[in-house]
């Protein structure tokens, strides 16, 4: 069922008013692209861009002397992986036509920031050229999907990446714009029947209420915080080893608004297990039941984990399996037991050997001390190395022989990037969204306030005793939870300029969603809200006992108020 324009429900938003009047999402992109005036594009075509893989956005820094507007542009890029000549092109890409900074996103892809509007059409076409796209990795469609970016070198792994690959292919927007657009050069003919009348085969001319994402997971890693997809594909082996088929999970989901209660963030439901070769499938299925019952009238309530949470676990089993024609298997067991990336070398199933990188932030630069980016460089051109990103924002540079582990340990070490001391178990451990002063919706900073914010955190556990404690801390700039802080043992989540809630209680395996504890905190006094409950933590703490499970444990049944 897709939804013909004449049919719309009566109150839509006007984004869906948009998308249904121009279903090829071509807009006026291509003519305002060749108008060298104007160094932006109208409200409307804005909403277009996104489903190319770009935000207009303006340097928030510099509005009080009028708007500067620039570009952000994001990869599709499934499961993270890139070739050494894409990693290659990538860079160059950077710094030709943005700000010269690559930006690893939490759903696994590369964001180029600050591009000006004249720069977008030659940074498209060489993101072209090495074989990438960006289609889609924004809009009101299937999102990138991630999968684990530490899987086995084993034919297990392999095929949890290519099942990844072959959704994002199988999900991907038709439009001929993209294609027209950014390689051919030249406007869609709009008088062209064909063209007039386009209709997405899987989104129809609505596409979907809203973003759709999706994920994989090997257990016992959850790398990729498989419980806040939408839909997430739980790999399981069977007694051989080999990769037997998939739990389905449904209905995860992070974004919130401060102050509408409608809003929150969810967990997904395990709905049932299938065999590997009906993965493309269901994952079909359940975004079609985003796309039919996704709420149209308001963006902010528009994901299926709203659906979810409405209509009920088995309202939604009953229509997923009327769309299949076939019922889910009863889900078979699985344990999580830690999220995190492992940073530094280690040996891969195959002999070869994988080197986990910390990427502070997720920004790859170059800074007077640590040459993040140029290292990288000449470490991915002198020995080829597969460049995984990962979903905590950093990267591994995988398939290396081991006879240049040393080379490239010293390589590295030259430029400032020390792989024996990459930061304390705490700062390895922390993600922040990008926010100010790129992003339109960051309510506070995060990305350029976050590594000072660890260094005192850092000191509050030094005085207590923990300085060797791993405790996750995400920080987002606002409560859209790009960084997924509502997973995090400790949360800081904006809510006005140098303001922030503190949510707590997350847990090591991130299946377990924290609580509001503080609400509308000053930056300078987040460390004195912490200190008492690090202190006690530090004295009433089992053997063992993370910080999140601990707050979960002692702080909740204090605090009901915060459940
Ligand atoms: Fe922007 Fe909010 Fe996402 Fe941060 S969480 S990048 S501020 S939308």
């Amino acid at each position: 069922m897709t939804i013909p324009l004449n049919d719309l429900p009566s109150k839509v938003s006007p984004v869906e008013l948009l998308k249904a009047g121009s279903p090829t999402l071509a807009g006026t992109i291509a003519q305002t692209l060749a108008d060298p005036v104007s160094d932006r594009f109208s409200d409307n075509d804005s909403q277009f861009l996104k489903f190319h893989g770009i935000y207009q956005q303006d340097d928030r820094d510099l509005r009080k002397t009028g708007k500067t507007y620039i570009m952000m542009v994001r990869l599709r890029l499934p499961g993270g992986v890139l070739t050494p000549a894409q990693y290659l092109a990538c860079d160059a890409l950077a710094a030709r036509h943005a700000n010269n900074t690559l930006r690893v996103t939490s759903r696994q892809s590369l964001q180029f920031h600050g591009v000006l509007k004249s720069n977008l059409g030659p940074l498209i076409r060489g993101i072209h050229e090495t074989l990438l796209s960006t289609l889609a990795a924004c809009g009101d469609v299937n999102r990138n999907v991630i999968a684990p970016p530490s899987s086995p070198a084993d034919d297990f792994g392999r095929q949890v990446h290519a099942h990844a690959r072959q959704i994002a292919l199988a999900l991907a927007p038709r439009t001929p714009a993209y294609h027209s657009i950014w390689i051919d050069g030249v406007a869609l003919n709009l008088e062209d029947p064909k063209t007039r009348e386009f209709e997405d085969p899987l989104y129809g001319r609505t596409y979907l209420p809203r973003k759709f994402k999706i994920g994989f997971a090997i257990p016992p890693v959850n790398d990729c915080d498989i419980l806040s997809n939408c839909c997430g594909f739980i790999a399981i082996a069977g007694d051989n080893g080999q990769l037997r088929g998939y739990n389905l999970v449904a209905g995860g989901g992070m974004g919130r608004s401060h102050g509408n209660e409608a809003t929150f963030p969810r967990l997904a439901d395990v709905m049932g297990f299938l065999p590997s070769d009906r993965v493309e499938e269901v994952a079909r299925a359940v975004l079609t039941i985003h796309r039919d019952f996704g709420g149209r009238a308001d963006r902010k309530h528009a994901r299926l984990k709203y659906v979810l949470a409405d209509r009920g676990v088995a309202w939604f089993r009953e229509e997923l399996d009327r769309r299949l024609g076939f019922k889910l298997d009863e889900a078979r067991p699985f344990q999580f037991d830690r999220q995190g990336d492992l940073v530094g070398w280690r040996r891969q199933a195959d002999g070869r050997l994988a080197l986990g990188i910390f990427v502070e932030t997720g920004r790859i630069k170059d800074q007077q001390e640590v040459r993040m980016k140029t290292a990288l460089r000449e470490v991915v051109r002198k020995f080829e190395p597969e460049v995984r990103l990962t979903p905590a924002n950093n990267l591994l540079l995988a398939q290396v022989d081991p006879e240049y582990q040393e080379e490239i340990t010293r390589l590295l070490a030259a430029h400032g990037v020390r792989i024996h001391s990459q930061g304390s178990l705490l700062r390895r451990a922390s993600m922040a969204c990008v926010s100010l002063p790129t992003c339109g919706l960051g309510l506070a900073e995060s990305e350029r306030c976050l590594p000072d914010l660890i260094t005192r955190i850092e000191a509050l556990l030094a005085e207590t005793g923990l300085e060797d404690q791993e405790i996750t801390i995400r920080m987002t700039g606002c409560p859209n939870g790009c960084a997924r802080p509502y997973l995090a043992e400790i949360g800081f989540v904006g809510k006005a300029p140098g303001r922030y809630q503190i949510w707590l209680g997350g847990n090591a395996s991130s299946t377990r969603l924290n609580r509001l504890w503080r609400d509308n905190v000053i930056e300078t006094n987040l460390i004195a809200e912490l200190r008492p409950l690090v202190t006690r933590y530090a004295r009433e703490r089992a053997a063992g006992e993370s910080f999140g499970d601990w707050v979960a444990r002692v702080l909740w049944a204090e605090s009901p108020a915060t459940a």
